[in-house]
């Protein structure tokens, strides 16, 4: 059975302040449940180094090194203490252009650092209601784990629905369960027994009133949490129904 993972994705939020709370918050709760917190890279030190859960990047650089202004690499992630990374989040997608290839080139450069990708995918509002959502979910896999199925077994997934992010209208258990058993199926092609071991999270107006019926359902390991990971009590009560 998958062990449950809540993740935090604070985007372009934080402070120290918020890193000392959600650092105290988290410390006096000992949930059956793995957490990692992504805020932004530039808070990733300000971190007390003995912490109850992980730290991750919002984004990796597909290169090593060098003449990359503005990018982070996986080592530069790692010594800053982060042991995962999001890697292709819609917004990401969206506002920076990012291509399939692009990702599966990010996936690849994490897991050969030693970093678990967070690989994050999903369909818009047009192309759920064009029912294409299982196509251009199965794309997005295929864009990574077909010539690399090697990858998947080292790999954590979230399906973000698009329409769901930011706008307090998650998808329903049932809509979400039955996506996430479609994403396990795909993966199946490329590696049978690592699609059942990986951990599927679900993210989208995940909250602490709806997460323990998102959190029920057979194929969801958990949540990447936006906008209420920004609220220590709330992000603490999700863990919790984890
Ligand atoms: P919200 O929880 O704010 O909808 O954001 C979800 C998300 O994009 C997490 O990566």
């Amino acid at each position: 059975s998958r062990k449950k993972l809540v993740a935090a994705n604070w985007k372009m939020n934080g402070s120290s302040a918020l890193v000392n709370m959600i650092s105290t918050t988290l410390q006096s709760i000992a949930p059956q449940v793995d957490i990692l917190i992504c805020p932004p890279a530039t808070l990733l030190s300000a971190f007390p180094t003995a912490h109850a859960f992980q730290l991750g990047g919002q984004d990796i650089s597909a290169h090593v090194a060098g003449a990359y202004t503005g990018q982070i690499s996986a080592e530069l992630l790692l010594a800053a203490g982060a042991r995962y990374a999001l890697v292709g989040h819609s917004e990401r997608r969206e506002y920076q252009f990012e291509t399939d290839q692009l990702i599966a080139a990010k996936v690849a450069t994490a897991v050969a650092a030693g970093l678990t990708p967070l690989l994050c995918i999903g369909e818009t509002l047009a192309e759920r209601q064009q029912e294409k959502t299982e196509q251009v979910i199965a794309k997005q896999l295929a864009a990574v784990y077909a010539s690399h199925p090697e990858l998947l077994q080292k790999s954590v997934l979230a399906y973000e629905p698009i329409w769901a992010i930011g706008t307090g209208e998650s998808a329903t258990p049932e809509q979400a369960q039955q996506i996430h058993a479609f994403i396990r199926a795909e993966l199946a092609k490329y590696d049978a027994d690592a699609a059942q071991q990986v951990k599927i999270l679900y993210g989208g107006s995940v909250n602490a009133e709806n997460c323990a019926a998102l959190f029920t359902q057979p194929d969801i390991d958990g949540a990447l949490v936006g906008g209420a990971s920004l609220k220590p009590e709330e992000f603490a009560q999700i863990c919790l129904s984890a």
